[in-house]
């Protein structure tokens, strides 16, 4: 396990929790008389997604999609690769993505437009955290849980070399000196 320093909370789990109801009457006001296709993209999103789910009242259908672009490491290689594909079609449906972060945005870039490419009825975005700075591509966020300045963030979900995804909380790494 790498030496990651210390961790230091940026959102506690009552804060988390009170946006992430926040979020989820948002969803559910805008998504009226509808039924809803959640995208949830692994592993980073599951917390959060699983947790705004139950917040969201409406008729829902849950699938996922894994990708790749950063590996081990903690700066973009601005490649993505599929690793799972949806299990279901999308075409004629109204989809929510949901991603852990957004970075350079070069990941959500990539799924928007591999998925609008089939065909859903609507396309938006669901982001717990959103990291302005680091931005390198252009993309539309519907719901955004938090905007955070350009620091590491590990815990509810988010993960450093595996780690750290079962935080109830959301930490930055103090003395993480692996980005590029
Ligand atoms: P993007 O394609 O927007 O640059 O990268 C998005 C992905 O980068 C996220 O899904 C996440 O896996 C990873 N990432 C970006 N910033 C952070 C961070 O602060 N902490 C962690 N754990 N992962 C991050």
């Amino acid at each position: 396990m790498p030496n990651a320093g210390e961790l230091r909370v940026l959102y506690t789990r009552e804060a988390i929790s009170g946006r992430v109801a926040e979020l989820g009457r948002q969803i559910t006001a805008d998504y009226q008389g509808r039924s809803l296709c959640v995208v949830g993209i692994l592993k980073g999103a599951t917390i959060f997604l699983a947790d705004l789910v139950r917040s969201i009242s409406l008729p829902l259908t849950l699938d996922f999609m894994a990708v790749s672009s950063y590996g081990h490491a903690t700066s973009s290689t601005g490649v993505v690769r599929i690793l799972k594909d949806l299990d279901t079609h999308i075409a004629g449906h109204h989809v929510l993505i949901v991603e852990d972060i957004v970075d350079s945005g070069l990941t959500l870039r990539y799924l928007l437009n591999l998925l609008a490419a089939r065909g859903p009825a609507s396309l938006r975005t669901c982001v717990f955290l959103d990291k302005p700075a680091r931005r390198e591509v252009e993309v539309p966020l519907d719901y955004v849980g938090f905007a955070i300045p350009d620091v590491f963030v590990v815990g509810y979900g988010l993960d450093y070399a595996e780690d750290y995804r079962h935080l109830p909380y959301l930490a930055v790494i103090d003395g993480e000196k692996s980005r590029g």
